[in-house]
This record gives structure tokens, C-alpha cells and sequence, in this order.
């Protein structure tokens, strides 16, 4: 038998979940409160492959029935942003945080799923990370455009996704067959400074291989950098082979933390 589910019932479970989880399983405590949306699964998701990728997978093609989307931020503290700030390389904090905030979101994704079979809900999942074409470097499984559709956030010049709790953070998503319907988080159509018509572009000028412009992110060039980071430049040695991060166009940015437009 079904029983009913709201977003609401979701977000308490993800902020009681991420709370805890820190003492629960040992890993440092780097998390903030998550911030959760929904979306009713209808024809805006069809916009999906023009906006994200061309064979970008709709939520019935990853369940069959879908009726909701569930797209969930788990944002970084500041000390753990700060860590991060100094020098053209990655702190080795930052690498071993991409690796626990994955464990999170997986766990975390699939303690909703449990939820929501549990009252007699459809669920599927997605990984956390490397869901994409290694060729074309596009997701087939966008977190951060499925956050865009559901109100999440919006994205930045720099191609982050800045939500209300700012863009230094990891996203995961969901689709279920409940009724949640929309419950977006933001209204306005932007949040970033630069495109709001405000002075900014300080995550063009912090990227260390100039892979962020006005015109958006050289996914190529951000991608090398990434191999780059892990392969050969000495702070990540000895983490996972899918350790590809560099982060510096996600911190000590107006954005970072919060939504950085002046009220
Ligand atoms: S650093 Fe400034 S220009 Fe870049 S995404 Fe953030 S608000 Fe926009
Ligand atoms: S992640 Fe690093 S290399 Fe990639 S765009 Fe941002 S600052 Fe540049």
C-alpha cells in the first residue's frame, strides 16, 4: 500500500542524515545543512537533452513512471572552502572531502530510496560523480541541470551551481514515482553577480589554466587540469583513481558560501 510523501518529508530526513552522519561513520565533519528541491517529472525535462546533452536521459528513462525529481545540495563548511583558497593545486583536504561527500551522497541517496520503496514508491538512483561521457566530457545524468529545472540553484559563469548555501558543494538527485511536486528553492532567474549585470568574474580570474571566460567553462582544458591535479601534482598522491578535482573556481568567491547578489 502507498502512503503519501512530501518534500518536506525528505528534507528533514537529508538534514537529520547529513547531521549525523559525520559521527556515525567517523569521517570529518565538513557539511553544512543540505538543501533539498523537488519537481513534478513533466514536459520541462523534455528540454534536457538541448540543454544539457543529447542523449541526456529523461526521468522515465530511468524509471519507468517517474513522477518526481529530487535534487539535493550538501554544501561545504567555510574552514573546509578556506583549506582550499591558497596556491594553483588542490589541498589534499579537498581531495579526501570529494571522496567522503561521495560515500555521503551515495548512502545519503540511497537511505531516501529506502524511504520512499518503504512506502511504496518507485526509486532509482544515480552515482555521485563520473556519470558522464569520458569523450564529450557531458553527464548523461546532470545533478546540476536537474537542479537548475527543479529551482535548486542556477548556474554561474563559471558553470558551478550556486544555491541559496552558494556553489562549494556536491549535488545529488533522484527520480521516484511519489507525487512530490514543485517545491523550488529559488525564483529568481539568476543568481550569479556577473549575470545579474553586477561587477564580478572572479572565477574567471581564479582559474589556474584559464578555463572559465564569459562565455562559460572549456570543459577540455578543466578536465586536463583535473588529470593533471591527480597524476602529477603531489597533493592528491594515493587517493582514488576518480579523485578529479581542483576547486578553485568554487572557493573564496562571492558565491561560494551563499547567493552573492546585494539585497
Ligand atoms: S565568482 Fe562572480 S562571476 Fe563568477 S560565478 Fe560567482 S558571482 Fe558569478
Ligand atoms: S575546476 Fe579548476 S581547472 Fe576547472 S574551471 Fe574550475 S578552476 Fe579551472
Amino acid at each position: 500500500m502507498k502512503t503519501s510523501v512530501t518534500a518536506d518529508v525528505l528534507r528533514e530526513r537529508v538534514e537529520r542524515f547529513v547531521g549525523a552522519y559525520a559521527a556515525r561513520t567517523g569521517e570529518r565533519a565538513i557539511w553544512r545543512p543540505p538543501l533539498l528541491a523537488t519537481a513534478e517529472a513533466d514536459g520541462r525535462f523534455a528540454a534536457l537533452p538541448r540543454m544539457a546533452a543529447p542523449d541526456h536521459l529523461l526521468p522515465a528513462e530511468l524509471l519507468a513512471g517517474a513522477r518526481s525529481v529530487v535534487v539535493f545540495f550538501v554544501p561545504f563548511k567555510a574552514t573546509l572552502a578556506a583549506e582550499n583558497h591558497a596556491g594553483k593545486l588542490p589541498c589534499r583536504q579537498w581531495g579526501l572531502a570529494y571522496e567522503s561527500t561521495n560515500r555521503l551522497i551515495n548512502a545519503l541517496s540511497a537511505e531516501l530510496k529506502t524511504l520512499l520503496q518503504a512506502r511504496g514508491h518507485g526509486c532509482a538512483l544515480t552515482p555521485a560523480t563520473h556519470n558522464f561521457d569520458p569523450q564529450r566530457l557531458v553527464a548523461r545524468w546532470s545533478h546540476k541541470h536537474l537542479g537548475y529545472l527543479a529551482g535548486l540553484g542556477r548556474f554561474g559563469v563559471n558553470a558551478q551551481f550556486i544555491t541559496p548555501s552558494g556553489c562549494a558543494g556536491r549535488l545529488g538527485s533522484l527520480v521516484t514515482t511519489a507525487v512530490l511536486g514543485d517545491s523550488p528553492l529559488v525564483a529568481a532567474k539568476e543568481l550569479c553577480l556577473y549575470k545579474t549585470g553586477h561587477t564580478c568574474l572572479k572565477c574567471v580570474a581564479r582559474c589556474p589554466v584559464q578555463a572559465v571566460g564569459i562565455e562559460g567553462i572549456d570543459r577540455r582544458r578543466c578536465w586536463q587540469r583535473l588529470n593533471f591535479n591527480l597524476d602529477r601534482g603531489g597533493t592528491l598522491t594515493g587517493l582514488e583513481k576518480t579523485t578529479h578535482v581542483c576547486g578553485k573556481c568554487q572557493v573564496n568567491l562571492p558565491c561560494s558560501l551563499g547567493v552573492p547578489l546585494p539585497v
